[in-house]
Parts: structure tokens; sequence; C-alpha cells
């Protein structure tokens, strides 16, 4: 199948390595040049812009920062929306807002194409193993069309409803695993002070039931180690949380928990930390408390 893949990032190079591993004839693009050069090698074609892409593909995939970056791409000056033709298939594999992908999703129906919001969940390590979780929404007979490719990136697609459901469940998903990052790292905060070890204190979460993928993700490999490597970045991070509090306010939902996370991503994002990974959150938490969470798990 001929595949046009935009934005080759953190998470992006995964998903479109799997897609050229599987034999597609990809023509990819993104404002960084340079991260181009691995899929030149091994066959991939350029294309100097996002209609460039378009013009030459069956099936479009974008992985992009968010609603900004993806409306600008699809209807920018040389967008996508300027080289489709009627027949062609679009996929958003960003983590975008529901109310411009619905907008998205009509401005692509007009012109014959259909549309996908196929959010990631999983981080670099699942894009990498090709085992990230998929949130689709958007036409459940092409769902199911766009199956056998969606597996071939990720192993558990999972069909949501009608377009912008992906994103909607992408956003609720994203309040849950961002906002109680703040909150664990005040926990071993706490904890710490109180006397006992960080990796005693997760040893003993992890069979309890405050244990969370959130911190079995980043606490034995990142807090403990100080090692912020993106990853998500907390720039990413602050992005959805602030998506997912503008939904509430778009359907009269009052939220008090993720206002006070997202002050927590935007002040470490102001501290210069907005390119580190989300754990850097807790970095704040250590200063004001007076105390680092760091440990050695492998000696454990
Ligand atoms: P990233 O910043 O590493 O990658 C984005 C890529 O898009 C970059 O290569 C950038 O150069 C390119 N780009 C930006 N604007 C562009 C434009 N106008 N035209 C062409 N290319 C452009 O981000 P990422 O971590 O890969 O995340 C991508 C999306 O996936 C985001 O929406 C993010 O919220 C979501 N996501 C990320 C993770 C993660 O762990 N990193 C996990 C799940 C979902």
């Amino acid at each position: 199948m001929k595949i046009g893949f935009i934005g080759l990032g953190a998470m992006g190079r995964h998903m479109a390595r799997h897609l050229q591993e599987a034999g597609h004839d990809m023509t990819i693009h993104d404002i960084r040049r340079e991260a181009a050069t691995p899929f030149l090698e091994a066959g991939a074609d350029w294309a100097d812009t996002p209609k460039g892409v378009a013009l030459a593909s069956e099936v479009i995939l974008t992985s992009l920062p968010g609603p900004v970056d993806v409306e600008g791409v699809v209807l920018g000056p040389d967008g996508i929306a300027d080289g489709v033709t009627s027949g062609q298939v679009y996929l958003d594999l960003s983590t975008n807002s529901p109310v411009v992908t619905r907008r998205l999703h009509k401005e692509m129906a007009d012109r014959g194409i259909e549309m996908l919001d196929v959010p990631v969940s999983g981080g670099t390590v699942g894009a990498e193993a090709g085992t990230l979780s998929m949130l689709v929404g958007g036409n459940e007979a092409l769902f199911n069309r766009m199956l056998p490719l969606l597996q071939q990136f990720g192993d558990k697609p999972f069909y949501c409803g009608p377009s912008g459901a992906g994103q909607v469940c992408k956003l609720v998903n994203n309040y849950i695993s961002l906002s109680i990052q703040p909150l664990l790292a005040e926990a071993f905060t706490i904890g710490v002070k109180a006397g006992v070890d960080p990796a005693t204190i997760f040893e003993a979460v992890s069979r309890s039931t405050g244990n969370t993928p959130s911190m079995q993700r980043r606490y034995p490999t990142g807090l403990f180690k100080g090692n912020f490597a993106p990853g998500f970045t907390v720039n990413l991070g602050r992005k959805d949380l602030g998506l997912a509090i503008d939904m509430a306010k778009d359907f009269d939902v009052p939220v008090q928990y993720g206002p006070l996370s997202w002050k927590e991503y935007d002040e470490t994002s102001k501290r210069d930390r907005g390119l580190l990974d989300t754990g850097a959150v807790a970095l704040i938490q250590e200063e004001r408390a007076g105390v680092e969470i760091r440990a050695d798990m492998d000696s454990k």
C-alpha cells in the first residue's frame, strides 16, 4: 500500500518504521528534515510538503504535537487537503482536540476523504515494540477496514465511537495518568520525610491499592535515578491536560484536580524543564519538601 507519514518524532518514527518494515511504499515529511534520514536510507520517498505526501499516498497518517500543528498540516498552505483526491483515507495519530478533530473530519468528508482519529497510548516503549493501545473514533466500517494496517504498529486497536470519540477517550485517560503524577510525588515526599526509603515505599505500594502504571513506568528507571530523558515531554503533558480541561469547559463540567495538576506541568515547563519527561513534574515537589526521591532498585 502507498503510505504517507507526517511527523517522525518520538512516537511517529517508531510507528512509521513498523509500517516501512511491513513492506509499504512510504512517502514521508517532517519539519525536521534530518528525522527522515533512516527512512530514506531504507527506500522511502521524501515530500517537501504535506500536500506532496497526500499526492503520493493512499493512506495518510500524522503524528504531530497538537491541534495547531495538525490543523496547519491538514488545512494550511500546501497542506494535506490541497493534495487529496476522493477515496483516500486520513488517520490522525496525534492527541488532538475532539472539536478540531470533528472539524477536520468534516473538511475531509467534503473532499471525499474518510478520516479516523487514532490517538495512541503506551509511550515510546509501546511505539517501539508495536504494542500501542489505539483509541479509535470515526466510521466503524472504516475502522474494520483499517484494522490490518493499525495492527502493523499497535496490537490493541479499540473502537470508541463516531468522529472525536477516540480523542475524548484519550483525553480522559491522560487526565487520569497525568494528574496522578504530582500526587505520587507528594505521597513519596511525605513517606521519605517520615523515615522510609523510596525503594521500600515503592515495593510496599506495588503490593497494595495505591499501585499505578504511572509509578511503575516512571519511578524505578526515571525519578529514582534522576533520569528524565523523554519519553513523553512535560510540554505535551501540559497540552493534553489543557485539552482535557477545555473539554470540561465545553461540556460545562466543574473540575478542580486536573487544573491543579496542570499548574504543576506549567510551572515545570516555565522552569526550562518542558522538554524533559513528564516524570520531571516531581522535581517541584522535591524542592518544596526539601527532599529527593532517589533509589537504586537494581540492588534490591
Ligand atoms: P514529538 O514532538 O517528538 O514529535 C512530533 C514530530 O512532528 C516532530 O518530529 C516534529 O518535527 C514534527 N512536526 C511538528 N510540527 C510539524 C509540522 N508542522 N509539519 C511536519 N512535521 C511537524 O512528539 P511525540 O512525543 O512523538 O508525540 C506525537 C503525538 O503523540 C502528540 O500528539 C503526543 O501527545 C502523542 N503521544 C505521545 C506519547 C509519548 O510518549 N511521547 C504517547 C502517546 C501519545
